[in-house]
């Protein structure tokens, strides 16, 4: 099994505590509720089976109940165990209600059989309903009462005679066991629905964390090469796409990405790579087994500008310089950086130094030609430029003083001019 990052760890506790809650109290909930609803159904069906047979046996014998020879009668009318089972069966409710009618606290009859077969005639009824029917004379439902050794919840009606003497009792009551172990198959059925939606809740959001904290663990990784100076580090397109926060946090570090690169790399004032990213970019070519040709161009009488318009005026040269000698150099697929205070390094990856001097030599045109304009006059500005091309086996540093020697021969021969090996 994957081996979980701490982040995915504790939101994975919090949910399964959250989730495992949750779930307890809807099952707890559901338990209780099951429960209440199942007693209240057994109390109103006992309630109505026992007055359903009271009316019943009214309805048929008129009369008052009395016991004579150990018979029940009812308006002089002797009431048979048939008779008893017929009314018993033509009350409709669950085939597991049992009946019993009591002439004071003994069964005379009922549906209540013994493991023989035998009916239970002739036992007593409960104490506490004793006293509370025939001694009360009062309607009661008992949810303990045993009978035969099993448990019953049941609803006693008192049979009164003319004098309003409780002088029996109409039961009827449903066994608990049957009752409670089809609550127990649906609370059991309730339970197994929550850890199955518990179990679920916890898949989806293990791999929805997984998701967010993998995109989280991509970013620091990021970050870390960043932080080493790894500028080249990616971000996915699909992380970068994200709409959410962690989309935001993403894209803000590639952002922080490039402008660091820049600040580490290129010149702030001309936006050229610096001396120490030129010389990477250098090594780069070599490492692909690329020749080039470099050409280190120096601004004629910068100090002059300087002295003659400002520092300003100087900047602003440097700027527009700087943009037109990125613009050429970057058609022919090569690279310009600042080398020092008015000194550029060209380089022009797989260029011959015939090739070469055809660009250069227009370049100069190009610098002469524009327009540099300060507070209204136009600046003439000439660059001077050494080139070399780099010769099989040659460090770059032998190539680069190659060309600034060939720089420094160029601006000791009058400047605004090009200077190559070639001559
Ligand atoms: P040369 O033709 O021999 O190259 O003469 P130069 O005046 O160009 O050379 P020098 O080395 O005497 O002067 C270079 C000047 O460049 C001196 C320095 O103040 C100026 N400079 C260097 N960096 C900057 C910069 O960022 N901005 C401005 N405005 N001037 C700069
Ligand atoms: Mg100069
Ligand atoms: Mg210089």
């Amino acid at each position: 099994m994957k081996k979980l990052t701490g982040l995915t760890e504790k939101i994975l506790k919090m949910i399964a505590l959250t989730a495992v809650l949750i779930c307890v109290c809807i099952t707890a909930a559901g338990a209780v509720l099951i429960y209440v609803a199942t007693e209240e159904g057994i109390k109103t069906e006992v309630n109505y089976a026992a007055h359903s047979l009271y009316y019943l046996l009214d309805s048929e014998f008129h009369g008052e109940y009395y016991l004579k020879n150990g018979s029940l009668y009812k308006g002089g009318v002797m009431i048979s165990h048939m008779d008893f089972m017929t009314a018993t069966n033509m009350i409709a409710c669950s085939d597991d209600v049992d009946f019993t009618v009591f002439w004071e606290d003994t069964r005379i009859f009922t549906t209540v059989k013994r493991s023989d077969g035998s009916f239970i005639t002739g036992t007593s009824a409960d104490q506490k309903v004793i006293d509370s029917v025939l001694g009360k004379g009062i309607e009661y439902y008992y949810s303990r009462v045993k009978i035969n050794g099993r448990n019953y919840a049941g609803y006693y009606i008192p049979i009164m005679d003319s004098s309003a003497k409780t002088v029996g009792m109409i039961f009827a009551g449903r066994p608990l066991d049957i009752a409670r172990s089809n609550m127990r198959k649906i609370i059991t059925c309730f339970t197994v629905i929550s850890a199955c939606v518990l179990a679920i809740t916890l898949v989806v959001f293990s791999k929805f964390s997984s998701r967010i904290v993998g995109r989280l663990l991509e970013i620091k990784t990021f970050m870390e090469n960043v932080a080493g100076g790894d500028f080249s580090a990616d971000l996915s397109p699909e992380t970068l796409s994200q709409t959410d926060e962690v989309g935001d946090i993403a894209r803000s570090a590639n952002t922080l990405r490039y402008n660091l690169r820049d600040l580490v790399e290129r010149d702030p004032l001309t936006t050229l790579l610096n001396r120490r990213s030129c010389r990477k970019a250098i090594d780069k070519l070599l490492e692909q087994n690329k020749g080039y040709t470099v050409a280190m161009a120096d601004i004629d009488h910068f100090k002059s500008i300087n002295d003659g318009y400002g520092h300003a005026c100087g900047d602003l040269v440097l700027k527009e310089l700087s943009a037109m000698l990125k613009e050429e150099t970057e058609k022919k697929k090569g690279f310009a950086s600042r080398w020092g205070g008015e000194e550029f390094l060209i380089i022009l990856p797989n260029s011959e130094l015939s090739d070469a001097k055809t660009f250069l030599e227009k370049l100069l045109r190009m610098v002469r030609d524009a327009e540099y304009v300060w507070e209204g006059k136009r600046i003439p500005v000439t660059i001077t430029i050494g080139a070399a091309e780099m010769i099989q086996g040659e460090t770059p540093d032998e190539t680069i003083n190659r060309a600034d020697h060939l720089l420094y021969a160029g601006k000791e021969s009058g400047r605004n001019r090009l200077v190559t090996t070639a001559g």
